[in-house]
């Protein structure tokens, strides 16, 4: 299965041959050179019956996204930090090193680390790259399109019987059945940003290493963006109120959101969190208190240095 959630870049960079590969298939590439749309129809059933059953996770090559990882980790009942340490692998999405995962496989085979005898270890929340195939997502934004937009393909590979299946259904059925469409209502608002960080391109130059840091803890930490918002920094700086945060801290789905409109506003200054009038001067009052505590700190160690000296000299006039 090596199908997933592609987004092309609208500059050159090391994702230009996937958009070759969808535009042009060749005779080698498993996409199929039509673009579906939601009413279109395909052929394909996929069962435990079927004499390909596993075929698919035993070679895998799966992007994942915010969304698909808060599933995970919370069935796991793991954080989001182990998550990301155990079960997934770095990879860059575009030529100036944007920060995306995969799932990992395991260490002997490219097969995938959830992969059991009798099917998917984690099928109630698999991954949407993993609930879409034999079809594939394209999302792309035209060149001066405010919105981006999604069409589908469908995937043929050698080892899948499913294509021999006598079952047919548009596309917007498949996705339903899949459960597809709470996976795409929270990532499509990622996949926007992401988006919109690439058709930047060239213009605005290599994002700063801060943004990329920024992009990949609010796309994938949540835990340590949780706790990013608890800091007394976030609170002198956003004005959030207390009952908005607390449900926030409370809920995954809506503390992914509001990570999204953190990145917004942190990466494009698309303004939704209040900031705080008096934050810069608070930020200065704090800086300057530590600057304080530095100084009386220093004072002490000197005059600790100090006395264990003259300690050290009377101990030695009295060896004398
Ligand atoms: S998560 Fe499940 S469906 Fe997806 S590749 Fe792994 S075993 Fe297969
Ligand atoms: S029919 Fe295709 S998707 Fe289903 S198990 Fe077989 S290879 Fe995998």
């Amino acid at each position: 299965m090596s199908i997933d959630i592609r987004l092309p870049p609208p500059e050159p960079g090391p994702g230009e041959a996937l958009i070759k590969e969808y535009s042009d298939p060749s005779p080698m590439t498993p996409v199929q050179p039509v673009q579906l749309g939601p009413d279109d129809t395909f052929q394909f059933r996929c069962h435990k019956g079927i004499a390909c059953f596993n075929k698919c996770c035993q070679n895998i090559d799966i992007m994942l996204a915010p969304y698909d990882i808060l599933r995970l980790k919370n069935r796991l009942g793991i954080s989001s930090r182990d998550f990301l340490d155990n079960f997934t692998r770095d990879f860059a999405m575009d030529g100036h090193g944007m920060p995306g995962l995969k799932l990992a496989t395991r260490d002997e085979s490219p097969a995938c680390v959830f992969l059991r005898p009798e099917g998917c270890g984690v099928y109630e929340d698999r991954p949407s790259a993993c609930r879409y195939y034999a079809l594939g997502l394209l999302s792309m934004r035209k060149k001066d399109s405010p919105t981006d937009e999604d069409s589908y393909f469908v995937v043929k590979e050698d080892h899948c019987l499913g294509h021999q299946e006598a079952k047919t259904q548009t596309v917007g059925e498949y996705r339903k059945e899949q459960g597809l469409e709470d996976y795409d209502a929270i990532n499509r608002e990622w996949r926007q940003i992401v988006l919109k960080k690439r058709s930047s391109g060239p213009t605005v130059g290599k994002p700063s290493e801060r943004s990329m840091e920024l992009f990949f803890h609010a796309s994938y930490d949540l835990d340590g963006f949780r706790d990013f918002i608890s800091t007394p920094g976030f609170t002198e700086l956003f004005e959030l109120d207390p009952a908005e945060k607390q449900a926030l801290l409370a809920n995954d789905e809506s503390l992914l959101r509001f990570a999204f409109r953190f990145l917004k506003q942190a990466l494009y200054g698309e303004m939704s969190i209040p900031v705080r009038a008096d934050a810069a001067e608070m930020r200065r009052e704090r800086y300057r208190r530590r600057v304080e505590q530095m100084e009386r700190d220093a004072v002490e160690r000197k005059s600790m240095d100090q006395d264990a000296q003259y300690e050290s000299l009377k101990h030695e006039s009295q060896d004398d």
